[in-house]
């Protein structure tokens, strides 16, 4: 599904990716997990062809993406990615959020688009809230909204960095809830995450990373209770 090979990424003299390689197959979920500044939102960035890679390539489905000649609008439509801060344009309700990004780029009307975004917003429990505005919900209600925007765009893969990590810790169970029935779906997703149960209960994998290199990678019952790696080892005896 996805295939990444050698990815390199400096900012200035910073390098930030030193050599990432990974395979993430068809409904998998992969969580990324690491001490800040290990890399793991430039990596999700440069998923997202939102920041170019120096070196190394990215197949979607054996096209390759990386190629900074391609352009990036039609592979973005396919990788949808969701961050920490919600983002949504606060003079649009919820639903002209949501439906603002496939009217304009497939052309099509409210009215065509209505029953997948009334069934999106459905499924997130936020019937009642479409035609709010963001400043009049809830942290995680607008989480879910956003993510709501970017599955509108029937993305292939989804890409969530820190998606619950500005939510009060009562809010972040209905986000994380959103996430665990998109994999009951077979949705592709790539999370960087610091919340260690989640990626432990829900995910298919987990990867450690530091300094910009994938340390350690395994199934979660395997990084979490038997770290190969001192590293993780010590990274996981500060964050449990
Ligand atoms: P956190 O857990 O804190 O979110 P992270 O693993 O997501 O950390 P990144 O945000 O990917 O880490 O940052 C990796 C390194 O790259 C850091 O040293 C950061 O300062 C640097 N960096 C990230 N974006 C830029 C940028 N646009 N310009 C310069 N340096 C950057
Ligand atoms: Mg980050």
């Amino acid at each position: 599904k996805l295939k990444l090979e050698n990815i390199h990424k400096s900012f200035g003299a910073t390098k930030v990716l030193n050599g990432i390689s990974l395979d993430v197959a068809q409904g998998e979920m992969v969580c990324l997990i690491g001490p800040s500044g290990s890399g793991k939102s430039t990596l999700l960035r440069c998923l997202n062809l939102l920041d170019p890679v120096d070196d190394g390539n990215i197949w979607l489905d054996g096209e390759e993406i990386a190629d900074p000649s391609l352009d990036p609008q039609p592979i973005r439509q396919r990788i949808g990615i969701v961050f920490q801060s919600f983002n949504l344009f606060p003079h649009m309700t919820a639903e002209e959020n949501v439906m603002l990004a496939p009217r304009r780029i497939f052309n099509k009307s409210r009215d065509a688009l209505m029953p997948q975004v009334e069934a999106l917003f459905e499924k997130f429990g936020l019937k009642e809230r479409m035609h709010h505005y963001p400043d009049q919900l809830s942290g995680g209600q607008q989480q879910r909204v956003a993510i709501a925007r970017a599955l509108a765009m029937n993305p292939e893969i989804m890409l969530f960095d820190e998606i619950t990590s500005a939510l009060d810790p009562e809010l972040v169970g209905e986000v994380l809830q959103v996430l665990s029935s998109l994999k009951q779906d077979g949705m592709t997703m790539i999370l960087a995450t610091h919340e260690m149960a989640f990626a432990r209960d829900v995910a298919d994998r987990v990867c450690f990373l530091d300094k910009g290199q994938i340390l350690e990678q395994g199934a979660p019952a395997q990084i979490f209770s038997h770290p190969k790696e001192a590293r993780t080892r010590d990274f996981l005896a500060r964050v449990l």
